[in-house]
């Protein structure tokens, strides 16, 4: 099933380490955005059933309950979401009021994902974020209170790191449904790229990485940066891991559709303009689509069974990657049962270096 995918591609105000698309704005997005999407989304031609939807930024949670009512009339209108379907609002802490929740709850949406990123207030102002960690607490208590299923996100390798021990010590006990932990990036074109020289040690970064490890050992580690509880795995998330089929809507969002990878247009006023016309298309060939899935299948504990990828594509994956899986497992990369290909504990922190591999 369908992969839905909508971005919003505005903020509040820029985080300075932010690479995304999005750009800042006063109050909620414009209207006009919502119509485009509506427009994109009502165009949608081929496989309508799906089992997940993400909204994602950008920051989603600045669409007022009007907009977010007249994007899912038009999902629902378009797509077969079945009862099981996970769907889920990213929403910035600063943005919570105790009203927000239970209006989300009754659109349909049944997952909150939280960019709290710390539970420092010193990491959270050297990150430029809007919010202090009281106000993380607050939106975690009213997410809490009318969801179920939500997730939290935070930030590895964010100065202070003395402040990471306690982070994750108030996270685990805050009990999330689901944590994704991803390491902080200093891109070249954001205010951060000209402060990389302030970024953490690999040593000290794979250390930050195995503290989250341990503080989240009750919870499934079931890809290289999420952690689970049981039956909390992102599903929409799963549909990028396993490589299967997607529809992006919005500025700069990306399809892959009958094996051609789509992308919209990165300016809002193009995407405007038109936003039924892809910027980009790039038809894959089969041999990328099995390279490809075979990559994404080892960011995942789980890994890739050697039935499931005869059955996808009529191939053995021996035949198709014999070689470089044979030197993964002596370099202690990836480990093999016969029946499915993991990544180890190594090659979960040194995924890239499986992608190197296989690439060849
Ligand atoms: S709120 Fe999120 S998407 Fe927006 S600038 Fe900050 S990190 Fe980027």
């Amino acid at each position: 099933m369908l992969g839905v995918y909508i971005h919003v591609p505005f903020c509040r105000t820029r985080c300075p380490y932010c690479d995304f698309v999005s750009e800042a704005v006063h109050g909620c997005p414009p209207d006009a955005y919502v119509e485009a999407l509506v427009r994109e989304i009502e165009a949608h031609e081929g496989d309508t059933e799906s089992g997940s939807v993400f909204l994602g930024g950008g920051t989603p949670s600045l669409l007022s309950t009007g907009q977010l009512a007249r994007i899912f009339e038009a999902l629902y209108a378009r797509f077969l979401l079945n009862s099981e379907a996970e769907i889920t609002l990213e929403a910035n802490p600063d943005d919570l009021r105790p009203e927000l929740p239970g209006q989300w709850r009754a659109l349909g949406i049944n997952r909150i994902s939280l960019g709290v990123q710390s539970l420092g207030d010193r990491v959270l102002r050297y990150l430029g974020r809007r919010h202090d960690a009281d106000t993380a607490l607050r939106a975690i208590g009213m997410v809490g209170e009318v969801f179920e299923n939500w997730n939290m996100d935070l930030i590895i390798g964010a100065a202070p790191v003395d402040a990471w021990a306690d982070t994750l010590k108030q996270s685990a006990a805050l009990r999330p449904p689901h944590v994704a932990a991803y390491g902080l990036t200093y891109e070249p074109d954001t205010p951060f790229g000209a402060r990389a020289g302030e970024a953490v040690e690999e040593d000290a970064s794979l250390e930050m990485y195995r503290d989250a490890e341990s503080a989240l050992s009750g919870w499934d580690h079931y890809e290289i940066s999420n952690f689970a509880l049981p039956n909390r795995q992102c599903r929409h998330n799963l549909v990028y891991w396993h490589n299967e089929e997607y529809a992006g809507f919005g500025t700069g969002a990306y399809s892959f559709l009958n094996g051609v990878r789509a992308r919209n247009s990165v300016s809002t006023r193009t995407y405007l303009d038109n936003p039924c016309r892809k910027e980009e298309s790039l038809p894959l060939t089969d041999t990328e689509i099995r390279l490809e899935t075979v990559i994404q299948h080892l960011r995942l504990k789980s890994g890739l069974e050697r039935k499931y990828y005869a059955t996808r594509f009529g191939r053995s994956l021996d035949e198709d990657f014999g070689l470089s899986l044979v030197r993964l497992v002596n370099r202690g990369l990836v480990e093999d049962d016969g029946l499915a290909i993991r990544p180890t504990a190594q090659g979960f922190y040194l995924n890239n270096e499986i992608g190197m591999e296989l690439v060849g």
